[in-house]
C-alpha cells in the first residue's frame, strides 16, 4: 500500500469515528435522554455532522482518491482496497454536490422534527407536525436538485440509498407485487376464520417478554458481548463499530408480537453488522450493502425463520414455560398459526407478510407525489387515508395510527421505505438459494441449530459489507439480480397452506 492510500484510510477512519460518536448521541436521544436535552443534542449532532462532512468532502480526499485509483487499478474488483476506492468515490462525489449549509440544515431539521413528530403522534394531531414535514420535503427537493437527476427527483435520492435502481424500475416491481398480492389478500380475507390469533392478546408480562426476547435472539447468533438491548418508542439497530452493535425493542402487554418479533427483526440487522469483515472497519465499507439488503436480513430472521413452523417446534416449549397462564391450552401449531395471521391492518410495523408491501407501496407513491409537488403536505392525511382504503380496504380512525405512525418522515431522508419491500424480495431470493444448498434447514431450525444458516449469510452477504450494490451482491450470492418471483412463490405457498386456499393463483 502506498502512502496515499494509507493517508486516505486515516481520514476515512476519523470520519467513521465522528459518525459513530454521533450515533452514540442519537442512541442516547432515543433511549435515555430527558426531553429537555433536545436543543443541546441538536447542536451537538449538527456540529459533529458538519465536521464529519467537511472532513470527508475535502479537496484532500479528492486528491488522495485520484492518487489511489492508480494503486488499485490492478487489484480484483472485490478486493478490499479496490472496493474501498470505488465506493468511497461514489460517496465522495455525492457529498461534494451537497453544500455544507444544506448538510447542517438537514441534521438540525431532523433532530428538531423528531420530538414534534412524537408529540403529534401521541396527540393524533397532524397539524403540529405539518410545518416540519413541509420543511423536510423542501430539504429533500434541495438534495435531489443538488445531486442532479435525469428523469425524476426521486432517482437522485434512490441512488443514494439503493444504488443501481431507478424509480421506474421500482414502479415495475411494485406493479408486479400488487398484481400478485391483491388477489391473495382477497383469498385470505375470504378464509379469515382459518387462523385465530386471540392468544396473542391474552396479556403477557412485559418484563418477561423483554427478557425472553433477548435470550432468544442471543440463541439465533446476536452476540451480546458486542451488543445490548434497550427500550425505545420505535425499535432500531445502531452500530458504533464491530465491538458494539445495539438494538432496541418495545413491548406491549396486550399484543405479543411487538416485542419478540421486533427484537428478532432488529437482531437480524445487528447480526449483519456484527458479521461485516473486520478488515473493513473504520471505512465507508463497514456497513450493509443498502437499506434494502439490510432489511432483507431483519425480515429473513423475523419472518422466514421466526415465523416458520420449525422455529416454533423448537421455541414453543420454552415460551410456554415463560408464560404458562397466557398460553394455557394452546399448542405449538395453534401458536405458529396465530403469529402468521394475515389481515389488513393500519400499522406497517405490525403488518403481516402478505399485506406489508402494500404499506410500502403507498409510502413510495406519497413520497414521490410530495417531492414532485402534486401532493401538498397539508393534504397528506386525506391522501393517506384514501390510499389505505383503496389498498387495504380499511378506514383510518385517526392520524396517530395513520400518517403519523412512522418515525421516518421526521428524519429528512426520503427513499428509505422502498428498502423494506426490496428487503422482503431479497430475503426470499436468498432463502430460495439457501434451501437449495441446505436441504436440512428446517431440521436444523427445529433442533435450534442456527449456526449453519448464520454462517452461510455471513459468507455470502455480511462479510462483504458495502462492497457491492444490491444487484451485484445478489448476482454473486444467487446468480440473479433482485427479482420479485421468489417472494411471490414463498407467500403463495405459505399462506395458501395456512388459509387452505389456492391463495392468489
Ligand atoms: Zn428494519
Amino acid at each position: 500500500m502506498t502512502g496515499k492510500l494509507e493517508r486516505l484510510k486515516e481520514i476515512l477512519g476519523e470520519v467513521a469515528d465522528l459518525n459513530r460518536a454521533g450515533a452514540v448521541l442519537a442512541w442516547d436521544q432515543e433511549t435515555f435522554m430527558p426531553p429537555g436535552g433536545v436543543e443541546n443534542r441538536a447542536d451537538q449532532l449538527t456540529t459533529l455532522e458538519r465536521i464529519s462532512h467537511s472532513r470527508f468532502a475535502s479537496d484532500e480526499v479528492g486528491v488522495l482518491l485520484d492518487a489511489a485509483d492508480g494503486d488499485v487499478a490492478q487489484l480484483p474488483f472485490d478486493s478490499d482496497d479496490a472496493s474501498l476506492v470505488r465506493v468511497t468515490r461514489r460517496d465522495y462525489e455525492q457529498a461534494r454536490k451537497l453544500p455544507l449549509d444544506l448538510v447542517g440544515e438537514i441534521a438540525r431539521a431532523g433532530t428538531i422534527a423528531r420530538p414534534v413528530w412524537q408529540k403529534a403522534r401521541e396527540e393524533a394531531n397532524f397539524s403540529l407536525f405539518a410545518p416540519y414535514l413541509e420543511r423536510n420535503v423542501e430539504l429533500n427537493r434541495r438534495v435531489a436538485d443538488a445531486l442532479g437527476y435525469k428523469k425524476r427527483p426521486y432517482d437522485a435520492l434512490l441512488d443514494r440509498t439503493e444504488p443501481g435502481l431507478s424509480t421506474d424500475q421500482l414502479e415495475e416491481i411494485f406493479t408486479e407485487l400488487k398484481q400478485a398480492i391483491v388477489p391473495l389478500v382477497a383469498d385470505v380475507a375470504r378464509n379469515a376464520d382459518a387462523v385465530d390469533d386471540s392468544v396473542l392478546h391474552r396479556g403477557f408480562d412485559p418484563d418477561v417478554q423483554v427478557r425472553y426476547a433477548l435470550e432468544l435472539v442471543t440463541k439465533l447468533g446476536y452476540d451480546i458481548e458486542r451488543g445490548r438491548q434497550d427500550l425505545s418508542t420505535h425499535p432500531f439497530t445502531i452500530p458504533f463499530g464491530p465491538g458494539d452493535v445495539r438494538i432496541t425493542t418495545r413491548v406491549s402487554r396486550e399484543f405479543f408480537n411487538e416485542c419478540l418479533f421486533g427484537s428478532i427483526h432488529e437482531a437480524g440487522h445487528a447480526m449483519y453488522y456484527q458479521g461485516v469483515g473486520k478488515s473493513l472497519d473504520r471505512t465507508p465499507l463497514w456497513d450493509g450493502a443498502s437499506p434494502g439488503v439490510h432489511e432483507s436480513q431483519s425480515r429473513l430472521w423475523e419472518n422466514m425463520v421466526g415465523r416458520s413452523a420449525a422455529f416454533w417446534r423448537h421455541f414453543y416449549p420454552s415460551l410456554r414455560r415463560a408464560f404458562p397462564e397466557a398460553l394455557k391450552g394452546v399448542d405449538e401449531e395453534q401458536f405458529f398459526r396465530a403469529v402468521n395471521k394475515s389481515y389488513p391492518s393500519l400499522i406497517r410495523v405490525e403488518a403481516d407478510e402478505v399485506t406489508y408491501n402494500l404499506h410500502i407501496l403507498m409510502r413510495f407513491e406519497l413520497e414521490n407525489e410530495m417531492l414532485e409537488g402534486s401532493l401538498k403536505v397539508r393534504d397528506l392525511p386525506e391522501a393517506w387515508n384514501a390510499r389505505v382504503k383503496e389498498y387495504l380496504g380499511i378506514e383510518v380512525p385517526n392520524d396517530s395510527v395513520g400518517v403519523l405512525q412512522d418515525i421516518h418522515w421526521s428524519w429528512v431522508d426520503f427513499a428509505v421505505f422502498p428498502g423494506y419491500t426490496l428487503g422482503n424480495l431479497i430475503g426470499a431470493q436468498l432463502m430460495e438459494k439457501i434451501r437449495g444448498e441446505m436441504p436440512d434447514l428446517d431440521g436444523q431450525i427445529e433442533r435450534g441449530e442456527f449456526g449453519p444458516l448464520l454462517k452461510w449469510l455471513q459468507g455470502r452477504v455480511y462479510q462483504h459489507g458495502r462492497k457491492f450494490t444490491p444487484n451485484e451482491l445478489m448476482e454473486r450470492a444467487t446468480g440473479k439480480p433482485v427479482s420479485a418471483e421468489p417472494w411471490i412463490a414463498y407467500v403463495r405457498e405459505k399462506f395458501g397452506a395456512l388459509y387452505g386456499a389456492k391463495a392468489g393463483r
